[in-house]
């Protein structure tokens, strides 16, 4: 028989007895899996304290309202987290408005349909991604557990290849950045938010404390690019690693001329939020800081993910202020990215929730299914 014809007879057999056995059934390991529709969805707002006042280019706050989402099906327990943004015209109110939209759409799901339950959800109405985060959040982590594998297990992922974190210091006057600084002594990498008035002030408190990397995010604090270029070759010689949202995000033009003169990479945070944005930024930014809140899940911060690498952009995996649901979710993903400000958790005084850890600045996911985050 020649070389070829043994190949097509082999193929052919194969086929042939797929085709005489029926489709394959697929199993996980002991795991015995119900099927059928019907999940039940419930929803609790909780606040969440900051330890610190939390001021940002754009506004100051003492504490969040998030919103906790539990889908519930076969004696298991799907937990979400929702931290509404007032950037993207979110708060906890219409958050909760999204959520109860989806209780139908729910009670007639089949959760191992996740995937078009994920576009579903998108559907339900436009924008409010925080709370569509919460509900494919609280979905995923239901399917983790329903399989009894970790999320980064169902997606092949390898838990060990996680980065570090960056730990973020809020605009403060100078003697509070640099107790804030001292406080994260165990940080290897710190974000300072800029773009008030005395940006080079804070930094010089930073530096004056540590010797660390420094991240800084302007979140569209600086208007203008020449204002923005003269800012960033002084923060290049004070050894910063990256810039984040120097310019407003409908700031294109500029922020391509800005990336083009300087020799730090540029990420986009307030100009992407889902995978379809992407395209366009890649002229203009080097990377992308992806956020399950505002990418409206996890299954939709994946699709990022690959879209971002076949650009060849950075990958960064930040967060809003959130418990350790939200992060726990989020750091699922830490072995595709380049970069993670994942601290949210870190921020707050009364997390409700514990899961993911972060020792010696390095985030370290735990082997629990789902998402991995339980009630403290
Ligand atoms: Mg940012």
């Amino acid at each position: 028989m020649k070389r070829r014809e043994f190949f097509e007879t082999v193929g052919l057999a194969a086929v042939g007895t797929s085709v005489l056995a029926g489709l394959p059934s697929i199993s996980f390991g002991n795991t015995k899996l119900k099927t059928g529709r019907g999940m039940k969805l419930s929803y609790e707002i909780k606040r969440i304290n900051l330890t610190h006042t939390w001021t940002i280019s754009r506004n100051s706050s003492d504490y969040k309202d998030n919103v906790f989402v539990y889908l519930e099906k076969d004696g298991i327990t799907g937990i979400g987290e929702a931290g509404p943004n007032i950037r993207y015209d979110e708060t906890p109110e219409s958050t909760v408005a999204t959520i109860e939209k989806a209780i139908p759409l729910f009670a007639n799901a089949d959760p191992f349909e996740y995937v078009q339950l994920g576009y579903d959800i998108k559907e339900l109405v436009p924008g409010q991604t925080a709370a569509k985060a919460a509900l494919d959040i609280a979905l995923m982590d239901w399917v983790g557990k329903a399989l009894n594998v970790p999320l980064y297990r169902l997606w092949g992922l390898d838990p060990t290849k996680s980065p570090y974190t960056s730990f973020t210091i809020g605009i403060d006057t100078i003697e509070v950045v640099k107790q804030k600084t001292r406080e994260a002594a165990p940080y290897k990498i710190l974000k300072v938010k800029v773009g008030k008035e005395g940006d080079e002030e804070l930094i010089k408190a930073v530096r004056s404390v540590t010797n660390t990397t420094i991240r800084v995010d302007a979140n569209e604090g600086w208007t203008d690019k020449e204002v923005a270029i003269k800012k960033i070759e002084w923060l290049v010689k004070n050894g910063v690693e990256f810039i984040e949202q120097p310019l407003p995000a409908k700031m294109m033009e500029e922020t391509r001329w800005l990336r083009d003169r300087v020799e730090v990479p540029i990420i986009a945070d307030e100009a992407v939020k889902t995978t379809s944005d992407i395209p366009q930024l890649a002229e203009a930014y080097d990377g992308i800081n992806i956020k399950i809140m505002k990418a409206g899940g996890l299954q939709e911060a994946l699709r990022m993910i690959w879209l971002a690498k076949s650009l060849n952009m950075k990958i960064m995996i930040g967060c809003m202020i959130e418990s350790s649901v939200g992060i726990s979710a989020a750091a699922q993903l830490c072995s595709l990215i380049d970069y993670a400000d994942l601290d949210g958790n870190l921020l707050i005084s009364n997390d409700p929730f514990k899961g993911t850890d972060v020792v010696d600045g390095k985030i370290v996911l735990n082997d629990r299914p789902g998402h991995g985050a339980i009630v403290r």
